[in-house]
């Protein structure tokens, strides 16, 4: 479970980084897979801001369809984790109405039990 100060942790890192949306280079779309050469572009600045592409011989590799699909995670991450984000938040925000009708109603120790199962990540 992911405390609010996780969640503001991870908000500012996705904040400071780069804006996005990113993409995984298409440079060379003829081919089924996209471009190999392993950059990520921020689109709205257009550059490259990451490579994930291991490169040399002196180390091990992922399989090269690893890297595609790194490069997709990556680039995808900049929005995803965003929007994960305010997902986690909107739906305590909804655990947490559901837990205020409770109360007025009567039911505290549902309210409570919906709180604790909401809030599970706070010390
Ligand atoms: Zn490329």
């Amino acid at each position: 479970m992911l405390t609010p100060a996780q969640l503001e942790e991870i908000e500012a890192r996705a904040n400071a980084a780069t804006p996005g949306p990113w993409k995984r280079c298409s440079a060379n779309e003829a081919r089924p897979e996209g471009c190999s050469c392993g950059l990520v572009w921020s689109i709205p600045i257009d550059i490259p801001i990451i490579d994930v592409r291991m490169r040399g011989d002196d180390m091990a590799h992922p399989p090269q369809q690893e890297e595609h699909a790194n490069g997709l995670f990556v680039a995808a991450a900049r929005a995803d984790v965003p929007a994960l984000v305010a997902e986690v938040r909107r739906l305590r925000r909804v655990v947490e109405s559901y837990a205020a009708h409770a109360y007025e109603s009567g039911w505290a120790n549902t309210a409570a039990e919906l709180r604790r199962l909401a809030n599970r990540g706070e010390p």
